[in-house]
């Protein structure tokens, strides 16, 4: 049985990523940081784990305990965010610290501890999820926009580090997708940023486990270092 870990499982799109890697046949190893996915994990037969993801030394113990689990991971999807709003002049260093530790750190430090294990095995499959706004920046996002943007730039180069070895890196940028993360707009700025997105609509959590799904498959076994736009033509 291939294994796949989704970081951010708790969340709106990782929840779905997650069941949908789990109908695709994989055990899915559900990461989340304060819900307790135990219940959504033992319902696909997958494994429940737990960690802040700013802390490195959680990372280094969650993947410990998964490898102890499981002996290796096959698929890894970096899914876990958070988002900052505000002017950069506004932002604290401790609140900017941890939006680059959660965004593009651990994601980093995840590949890392996880990549020996794939490269011995010549097989594997990570696929980072990014945003529109880390391929064209976004006022009053701008951590959360260069922190994406990292996540892009380093799809791009490790994904030429690791062909040679068979393992495929590639990235998901989100467009506008109805989740917790968008609790803090309103009913009226919601239906605008429908309007503003050329499909008419917001995006789903499943709108993006498709593509992730589609990414990890044989149908993409010749994609590796791509930026895949789900954005309904938000972005072109
Ligand atoms: P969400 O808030 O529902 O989920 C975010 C997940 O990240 C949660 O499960 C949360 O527990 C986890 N997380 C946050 N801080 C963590 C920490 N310190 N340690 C471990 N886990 C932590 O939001 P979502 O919309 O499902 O976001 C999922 C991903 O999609 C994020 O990377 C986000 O940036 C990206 N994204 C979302 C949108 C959108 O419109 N919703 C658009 C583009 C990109």
């Amino acid at each position: 049985m291939r294994t796949a870990l989704v970081t951010g499982a708790g969340g709106g799109i990782g929840s779905a990523i997650a069941m949908r890697l789990a109908s695709d046949g994989y055990t899915v190893i559900f990461h989340s940081h304060t819900k307790d996915c135990g219940k959504p994990a033992a319902s696909v037969h997958g494994i429940a784990v737990r960690a802040d993801l700013s802390d490195a030394s959680q990372v280094e113990n969650m993947v410990s305990e998964i490898l102890a689990q499981v002996g290796a991971v096959d698929i890894l999807v970096n899914n876990a965010g958070i988002s900052v709003s505000g002017l950069l002049t506004d932002i604290d260093p401790q609140t900017r610290r941890r939006l680059y530790d959660v965004n593009l750190l651990a994601p980093i430090e995840l590949t890392r501890l996880l990549l020996p294990s794939m490269v011995r095995r010549k097989s594997g499959c990570i696929v980072n999820i990014s945003s529109m706004w880390g391929q064209v920046g976004a006022s009053c996002e701008v951590d959360y926009s260069a922190a994406k943007a990292g996540l892009i730039g380093f799809t791009k180069a490790l994904a030429q580090e690791v062909a040679p070895s068979g393992i495929r890196v590639n990235c998901v940028a989100p467009g506008v997708i109805r989740t917790p993360m968008l609790d803090c707009y309103d009913a009226e700025t919601l239906a605008s940023l429908a309007e503003e997105t050329p499909l008419g609509r917001l995006g789903t959590p499943e709108d993006i486990a498709g593509s992730v799904s589609f990414l990890c498959s044989e149908q993409a076994g010749f994609m590796t270092g791509q930026i895949l736009g789900v954005n309904g033509g938000f972005v072109i």
